[in-house]
């Protein structure tokens, strides 16, 4: 039975005798080799599927912490603003715990299957007329103002949660990889797994640290670009962030590690999505392809040396952004119920 990283990694995490040890069964996930892209990049290439936490995303990590510390606090109700992923775990936690739970998305910007999962699972859900900045920015007031407890990764508890992946990959491998490759939108994720790489050395399980290689979408790339973007666009829903809340840990993460952060194009997020499903069997959604888009583009311009052992993160399932994948699909071939139209069909 899956024990769910509360009680798995109970002494690297702020868990006490009174908190509940909430768990959906999060974390220990697969880190599966990449066979097709390790040939095509010469590099030794994993990915970690995140898709297969309990809603589907990475997020689950951080919000079993974030809403069990705030149900051992006495909170009722959680709110967070949400691209989606965090909405979908809210919703479910909070359903777990029993606590209420309110979360604002970005109207017309969430993908279909996270909206199913934070209606179904019970959550007040407002579409505001704005982006995510904004709808964090009205979060950030309406918790200073009501007694509900914030759970968006501006929360420490949700980055203390979300390290946990970091030991699983060491855990996995024996030592870190040479770099770990993430998508980044609001920074916590890659802030997390940074400060995860960090304590597992001090604890003395690793040696080496990796390079942390983040990526973020061309239209939203305010860490590359130096400023906010006020009006962020990419077809990865889920890093289309302008004002990313954990700046300052995304590029300390970049720069103690000596890695970087660049940019990736919708083009390229959506051809390695492809790939990804294609050659290695693995469906994640547009954001989480941005790692694996990010280490093609960098081992195109000769920067990924042989053998060189990177950890992409596959943040979410893709089974989230149903209406993104079918855009781009082939539609099915109908036939009628008869042998012989169906042999023509295959070409048989
Ligand atoms: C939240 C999310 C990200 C971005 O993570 P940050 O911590 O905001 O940088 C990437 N991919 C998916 C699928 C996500 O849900």
């Amino acid at each position: 039975m899956k024990s769910g990283i509360l009680l798995r990694y109970r002494d690297y995490l702020p868990f006490t005798r009174l908190t509940p040890p909430l768990s959906l069964g999060e974390g220990d996930t697969p880190l599966v080799p990449a066979p097709a892209l390790s040939e095509a990049t010469r590099a030794d290439i994993w990915l970690k599927v995140e898709g297969c936490n309990p809603t589907g995303s990475f997020k689950d990590r951080g919000m079993v912490v974030a809403v069990s510390k705030a149900a051992e606090e006495g909170a009722k109700a959680v709110i967070c603003a949400s691209t989606g992923n965090t909405a979908a775990s809210a919703a479910a936690y909070a359903a777990r715990a029993g606590l209420r739970a309110i979360v604002i998305v970005p109207a017309g910007n969430i993908a279909l299957g996270k909206l199913a999962q934070a209606l179904m699972h019970g959550a007040q859900v407002l579409a505001v007329r704005g982006n995510f900045d904004q709808a964090l920015a009205l979060v950030r007031q309406l918790v200073e103002r009501h007694p509900v407890a914030l759970v968006n990764s501006v929360n420490p508890y949700r980055i203390e949660g979300q390290k946990t992946a970091a030991f699983e990959i060491c855990e996995a491998m024996g030592k870190a990889p040479d770099i770990l490759a993430i998508p980044v939108g609001n920074a916590g994720n890659i802030t997390a797994y940074w400060r995860g790489f960090r304590q597992w050395r001090e604890a003395g399980h690793i040696r080496a640290l990796p390079r942390m290689w983040g990526f973020q979408a061309e239209g939203a790339a305010p860490l590359v670009r130096g400023e906010p973007i006020a009006e962020p666009r990419t077809v990865a829903t889920a890093i289309r962030i302008g004002n990313p809340a954990s700046w300052q840990g995304a590029i300390a993460a970049r720069d103690e590690s000596g890695g970087l952060i660049d940019t990736v194009s919708d083009d390229e997020i959506l051809a390695a999505q492809r790939l990804l499903a294609q050659t290695e069997g693995l469906f994640c959604e547009p954001a989480s392809a941005a790692s694996v888009a990010g280490v093609l583009k960098l081992a195109g311009q000769g920067k990924v040396p042989p053998r060189t052992r990177i950890v992409c993160v596959l943040t979410g399932s893709g089974l989230k952004d149903p209406d993104t994948a079918l855009a781009a699909a082939p539609r099915p071939t109908e036939v009628a119920p008869d042998l012989a139209e169906i042999e023509g069909v295959l070409g048989w």
